[in-house]
């Protein structure tokens, strides 16, 4: 009978002790009970957010919260809701530098199809400026796994191809972990998790370096701006909102 406790029984008291142990509960209180601190109640908004504890970094009408590659104002088109990439005006900035956050940006790549491969409806969301996850027309359009919509630029393909047709609206609902220098000059990888219209296409995939990593994975900071591409193509973007993590 003790053996059969040693080796069926103890391993769950063990973890029910353990599970009581961390859960620091006050004296008297129970777990779930309704005087446990409770999350914070929000409004999720409309399918697509934002939410009201969010972040939103365009609106559908202006973009004060983005610049040039220096400090000048963006100077992609705004109209009828939404950004539009003015090729030779370069990427556009977030003014305030991001480390951990959940990210949502719709983009539509031009209904009138020209060029093909990279060539199609190319643009990117870079997480502090340097790890991209593409932007691209792959809607019958074939390029190299790791350079297709939703690809981690340079490190992973998408797990599946959702493009939807040019001049579509689609989205990209990303949580991204930045990397974290350590006090050894190590850096912690990061990582990313993409849906791309809903669809799960990258799952926690680690972040060791940038999307155009030619060296050794060097960095010094944990943040840094949102970037969004000018590839030369007129790409449009709406609905930015961020959530730090
Ligand atoms: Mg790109």
């Amino acid at each position: 009978m003790r053996k059969i406790f040693r080796r069926s029984l103890f391993p769950f008291f063990a973890t029910v002790l353990a599970v009581a142990a961390c859960a620091k509960l006050k004296p008297g209180e129970v777990a779930n009970s309704a005087t446990a601190a409770l999350p914070p109640v929000i409004d999720p908004g409309p399918p697509g957010g934002p939410p009201s504890d969010a972040i939103v970094l365009f609106d559908g009408k202006e973009l004060s919260k983005w610049r040039d590659s220096k400090t000048n104002a963006a100077g992609w088109k705004v109209e009828n809701g939404y950004i539009e990439v003015v090729a030779g005006k370069g990427d556009i900035f977030t003014r305030e530098h991001y480390g951990d956050i959940q990210l949502h940006v719709e983009w539509a790549a031009p209904a009138e199809v020209k060029g093909k491969d990279q060539g199609r409806g190319n643009s990117g969301v870079y997480l502090m400026g340097r790890y991209e996850i593409q932007v691209l027309d792959c809607y019958e359009n074939v390029t190299y796994p790791q350079g297709q919509t939703a690809a981690f630029y340079g490190n992973a393909a998408p797990l599946v191809n959702a493009c939807r047709k040019p001049g579509e609206w689609q989205a990209y609902d990303i949580v991204f972990h930045a990397p974290k220098p350590q006090t050894d000059g190590s850096v912690r990888p990061g990582s990313f998790t993409v849906l791309h219209n809903g669809v799960l296409v990258q799952d926690h995939i680690p972040v060791k370096g940038p999307s155009t990593a030619a060296s050794p994975f060097k960095d010094t900071t944990a943040a840094g701006p949102l970037m969004l591409q000018d590839h030369g193509n007129p790409v449009r973007f709406r609905n930015i909102w961020v959530r730090k993590l």
